[in-house]
Order: C-alpha cells, then structure tokens, then sequence
C-alpha cells in the first residue's frame, strides 16, 4: 500500500506540466494548492480507492471561486468550468460507478440538459 508521501509524489509527477510546475488542475494557478479527493470517504464502495492516486488532484483553495470549492460544490455550473472536469467525471466512473450516478443525478436535478448528461455517462 502507497504511504500519504509517495501517493503525493505519485500525483505530483502525474500533474507537472512540461515547465517543471506543479499547477492546479483546474485553472493552472501554481499559488494555494490543496489534494482533492475526487470520490469521497463516505460514497466509496471500496474504501482502499480513497487514497489511490487516481482519485486525488491537485486543485487552489481558498475562496468560493477556488477549483477546489467549486469541486467541493457538487453543482455542474461550477464544476464544469474547471479545465480537469472531463478527466475527474472519468476517473470517477472507474473508481465508483454508485458515485458518478449519483453526481450525474444531481446534475440532472439541477436541470442539466439529457445531451450533456449522455455525453458525461459516455466519458
Ligand atoms: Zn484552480
């Protein structure tokens, strides 16, 4: 099993963009960066899936127009302007198909279009 710091080492490698930066995920900003869980603890049907690097990036933090509040959101008008919106929904599906359901079924309350909706479920 990964210990925290080579599970960090491991995103941070997957994350450093061809400058040798570290960036957020979401917007590129490389100030106030924080782990973000894609799944949470609470949904994951298996629980060893929380700290697998596949479900943890890198996002800002700090205020509610951060990547990371806006993931934190649940709400598809925030998420999907983060540049890795795609790319998370993606690894969700793998990680825990209950959970992507259920995102995709709260964005549906929130009246996304069914187009978009299919599309997401495609990924
Ligand atoms: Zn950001």
């Amino acid at each position: 099993m990964n210990t925290p710091k080579k599970i960090q080492k491991i995103v941070n490698q997957r994350i450093t963009d061809k400058h040798g930066f570290i960036c957020c995920t979401g917007c590129g900003i490389r100030l106030n960066l924080s782990y973000s869980h894609l799944v949470k603890k609470i949904s994951l049907v298996d629980c060893l899936n929380y700290q697998k690097p596949e479900n943890i990036t890198l996002h800002c933090f700090g205020d509610s127009w951060k990547c990371h509040e806006k993931w934190e959101s649940n709400l598809y008008s925030k998420m999907s302007t983060l540049h890795d919106f795609q790319e998370n929904m993606k690894r969700i599906k793998e990680l825990d198909i209950y959970y992507f359901f259920r995102l995709i079924s709260r964005f549906k309350d929130q009246g996304v279009g069914i187009g978009i909706l299919t599309e997401l479920e495609n990924l």
